[in-house]
């Protein structure tokens, strides 16, 4: 993280982390981060907080401080809070890792967006809302293109598709758990209900999963591990892996 300078509300909220789990903060930089696109990612380390930026995504200082807020507060819900992490079993390949992953992400970025926004950070960065306002426009082109457009950000079918479901649940957590601007509000919601509308195929898990959270307060530790669980086995992926907790 050379050449960034952090202001002072990340200082400060980084320190805040730091204390309260005893972890020190780590920043590594790797460009290749699983899901093309991403910028910044957290790796598990039972010592230390790490974040690993992509140093190829050009971003505004706002957007890369509010991404740092970001993963090293997935640390803080391990570390702190109680949360699960994934303990694979021996020999699992790395695209079902990856799809596991992409199932805590998807429970876990509701909790965190919402724990920073609570600390004073943006819940989203500023290429969020351009982003669902070009996924609305795919999605009335129908399931197929919409596809195509997934496609894109992997070349693994069955992590595309989880992609896509992932894309609606963390939408609709925004909708279900947070206080928006009305305008922002509107244009999720827009996407929440083309997304329903069509790719049902798609919706059908997406609701399943949305039914799995409702039921639950995925905000406490035992909840969100019990939640991902739940969907783990729905998606029939729950085999290869325990939850553990820190
Ligand atoms: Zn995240």
């Amino acid at each position: 993280m050379s050449g960034y300078k952090f202001s002072q509300k990340l200082t400060k909220y980084l320190n805040k982390i730091k204390n309260e789990t005893g972890r020190k903060i780590k920043f590594l930089e790797r460009s290749d981060l699983g899901i093309k696109g991403t910028t910044a990612a957290y790796r598990y380390n039972p010592q230390y907080i790490l974040i690993i930026i992509n140093p190829e995504n050009h971003r505004s200082k706002g957007d890369i401080e509010r991404s740092v807020a970001h993963e090293a507060t997935h640390g803080y819900i391990l570390h702190k809070l109680g949360f699960c992490l994934a303990e694979f079993h021996e020999n699992m390949d790395d695209k079902y890792k990856m799809d596991v992953q992409l199932v805590f992400t998807m429970i876990e970025d509701i909790v965190v967006n919402k724990i920073i926004q609570n600390n004073g950070f943006p819940p989203f960065g500023h290429e969020y809302l351009p982003m669902v306002n070009k996924e609305i426009e795919i999605a009335h082109e129908g399931e197929e293109k919409g596809e195509i457009f997934y496609h894109k950000f992997t070349d693994d079918p069955h992590l595309e598709a989880l992609l896509m479901i992932s894309r609606y649940i963390i939408a609709w957590g925004f909708l279900r758990y947070y206080k928006l601007q009305l305008s922002d509000a509107e244009i999720i919601n827009k996407f929440t209900s083309a997304f329903k509308r069509f790719y049902p195929d798609y919706y059908q898990f997406a609701a399943k999963i949305e039914e799995i959270i409702e039921k639950k307060d995925i905000f406490k530790g035992n909840d969100e591990c019990k939640a991902i669980l739940e969907i783990l086995q729905f998606f029939k992926l729950s085999e290869g892996v325990e939850l553990v907790r820190d």
